[in-house]
């Protein structure tokens, strides 16, 4: 389990040179955020009590609910690392993570509650009035997303510009272009068969006398004590034998 790249909008062509993809230009010929530009603006930022979809090639592969964390090359955090192990180095297709960041509401629920927030601060700016919703360090990203000038008056926000601010609250997606360095990795895949251990005294049954334990066996677990877990009782019976 790893830690997951974020996808920057850059495509590499044969002859090592590197072209920028042209970017959509939006509001005040901003350019938009690549995945990994939103990721290094957030660095830093834990968030609790958020769910999560990880989708390949269209198809929802994994979904949790927890603890992430932006980092200056992607995401991480528990949930994350946990996606992760779902994930196959050979094949890494249009993945993305998308984050809810209010699971516990409807999109009709946080528009409503958008709404009744806006109403007490009309002539703030909206830059000025997500406070109550939004850690800090998301407030500008997300307006930015939503393509809102930062400066816009509640009272001239759109219908539209609304909409788009609750789906980005919904749905932030990250596009991921693979797996952080192997030096990042909790735990890792792969390893001897338990087929050919005996789990009661974890020998060999191949190699008389040679006896295994911890990560060096093909078994993996999510995070959360479990691989610990593996390494002490495998240790443990190994030890004895
Ligand atoms: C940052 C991090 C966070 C983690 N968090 C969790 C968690 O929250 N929950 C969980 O369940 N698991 C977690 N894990 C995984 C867990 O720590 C491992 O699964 C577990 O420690 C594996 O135990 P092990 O004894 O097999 O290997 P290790 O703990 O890696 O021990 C192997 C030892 O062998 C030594 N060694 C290597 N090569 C040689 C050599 N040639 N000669 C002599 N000594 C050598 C190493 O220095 C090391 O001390 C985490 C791992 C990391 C890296």
């Amino acid at each position: 389990m790893v830690a997951l790249r974020a996808k920057d909008d850059t495509v590499k062509v044969a002859n090592n040179s590197v072209v920028i993809k042209e970017k959509d230009n939006y509001l005040n010929n901003k350019t938009k955020n690549t995945s990994l530009d939103i990721c290094k603006k957030l660095q830093g930022l834990s968030l609790k009590n958020v769910s999560m979809k990880l989708v390949e090639n269209n198809k929802v592969i994994y979904e949790d609910f927890g603890e992430m964390l932006f980092t200056h090359f992607g995401v991480s955090g528990p949930i994350i690392l946990s996606a992760s192990a779902h994930l196959r180095k050979d094949y890494f297709q249009n993945v993305k993570v998308i984050i809810d960041l209010k699971p516990a509401l409807s999109q009709e629920k946080l528009d409503a509650r958008i709404l009744r927030d806006f109403e007490k601060q009309k002539n703030k700016a909206i830059k000025n009035s997500l406070n109550d919703l939004l850690p800090q360090k998301l407030i500008p990203v997300i307006i930015e997303l939503s393509e809102i000038n930062e400066d816009k008056k509640i009272n001239e926000i759109t219908k539209q510009e609304r909409t788009r601010l609750v789906n980005n609250l919904k749905n932030l997606e990250i596009e991921i272009e693979g797996f952080a360095d192997i030096k990042e990795a909790i735990v890792t895949k792969g390893g001897i068969n338990i087929k050919e251990i005996n789990p009661k005294t974890m020998e060999s049954k191949l190699v008389q006398g040679l006896f295994f334990a911890g990560e060096i066996i093909d078994v993996d677990a999510y995070t959360g004590g479990f691989n610990l877990q593996i390494a002490y009782s495998t240790g443990y019976t190994s030890g004895l034998n």
